[in-house]
């Protein structure tokens, strides 16, 4: 069974180097482009999140490129998540398309869950190999998320523009091609090593913000069409809240490996002040950032949001408290499949403006 998944962001490279361990069948589907999108949109209620399209898309994708079933993650939560799976089976159903879901509960299920869901997706049965597959996915969303905060300070301060980001992408791909926990260290330090050859200004007054929001969307670099790496070439050094090791380390890892408190632990604390109960989503997660960053006096919070999506709409009303409250600036940026470059690369360049005049009015005072 030629197995596939859905992209968000990087992940695809700690996914397939689970699947390669276990000695699966696999396809990556291609990566999102415009024509992704539109297929997607075609198969898809009107009004559903943007995440949901750009899944469809890959999905069919994959199909073309021979995938006959697939993984994914499922949710009984209370957002619109939890109808993913069930709204892509019926859709793929009615296309013709005799495909196998596999539909992962970790919310439910946690690690067990994964367990479970590789074995009936590469039919190796076998538990030393299955926990080895689990460690690699683990190990590989700690160490892409580890390289790319390192990237973000480099991307800031580099005298060359593209000579980080050239940089990272070869760390990347030597994390994509390592198949135990040794080579995962040797490749993240390989990376570090790259990084640490650009030419970098240290002394460059870098403004700092912080990004939050819906984790499809904060992650995946063609729905936020790459704002990292536009607000870096704007000189910001940009500090991702939203990370898929976090989301790990809160729901995959047994309680028993977590020694310190998580991010969602902290940020979930933070977010009381402002937020009474969970609306589903990110909500929260969204909220507590932004708190986070107004008590760290970060210079500015961007907050990326799916059109239609409903815990974010939640949180987006609340943003406007933080900011008064905070003394923070924020924009919230909605996404959807009408979005153009042009005119969010002007908002953002309006933002980080008004952070900057912002921080010389703070250091003048
Ligand atoms: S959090 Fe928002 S965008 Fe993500 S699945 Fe739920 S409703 Fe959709």
């Amino acid at each position: 069974m030629k197995i596939s998944f859905a992209h968000m962001g990087n992940t695809y490279i700690a996914i397939s180097g689970a699947l390669k361990v276990l000695g699966a069948e696999f396809i990556i589907p291609p990566f999102t482009t415009k024509k992704t999108m539109n297929l997607g949109s075609q198969h898809s209620p009107e009004v559903v999140c943007l995440p949901y399209k750009l899944v469809m898309g890959n999905y069919l994708e994959a199909i073309e490129a021979g995938a006959e079933a697939f993984l994914m993650i499922d949710s009984l939560g209370t957002c619109r998540l939890g109808e993913y799976s069930q709204s892509s089976k019926n859709a793929m159903k009615d296309m013709g398309h005799d495909i196998e879901f596999i539909s992962l509960d970790v919310y439910k299920g946690k690690a067990f869950e994964l367990y479970s869901g590789f074995r009936r997706a590469t039919g190796n049965g076998n538990p030393v190999d299955l926990i080895k597959a689990i460690n690699i996915l683990l190990i590989k969303i700690d160490i892409i998320d580890n390289l790319d905060e390192a990237y973000s300070y480099y991307r800031a301060r580099e005298t060359q523009k593209g000579s980080a980001k050239k940089a990272f992408n070869e760390g990347l791909k030597l994390i994509d091609a390592a198949m135990t926990p040794k080579e995962c260290q040797k490749a993240l330090n390989k990376g570090l090593e790259l990084l640490k050859k650009v030419s970098i200004d240290e002394n460059k007054n870098v403004l700092h913000i912080d990004i939050t929001g819906e984790i499809f969307v904060v992650l995946d670099q063609f729905s936020n069409m790459d704002i990292e790496d536009e607000l870096g070439r704007m000189g910001a050094h940009v500090h991702r809240k939203i990370k898929l090791s976090n989301w790990s380390n809160a729901f995959l890892k047994p309680s028993l490996f977590k020694l310190r408190e998580t991010h969602e632990d902290k940020i979930k604390k933070l977010a009381k002040e402002f937020i009474k109960r969970d609306v589903g989503g990110d909500a929260i997660e969204s909220i507590g950032d932004a708190v986070s960053a107004g008590n760290k006096k970060s210079d500015g919070v961007i907050h990326l949001l799916p059109f239609t999506c409903m815990p974010e709409i939640v949180s987006q009303n609340i943003m406007h408290n933080i900011s008064k409250e905070k003394n923070i600036p924020v924009l919230s940026l909605i996404l959807d499949e009408f979005s153009g470059k042009a005119g969010f690369i002007t908002r953002l360049e309006a933002f980080v403006d008004l952070a900057e005049r912002r921080k010389k009015t703070r250091g003048a005072n």
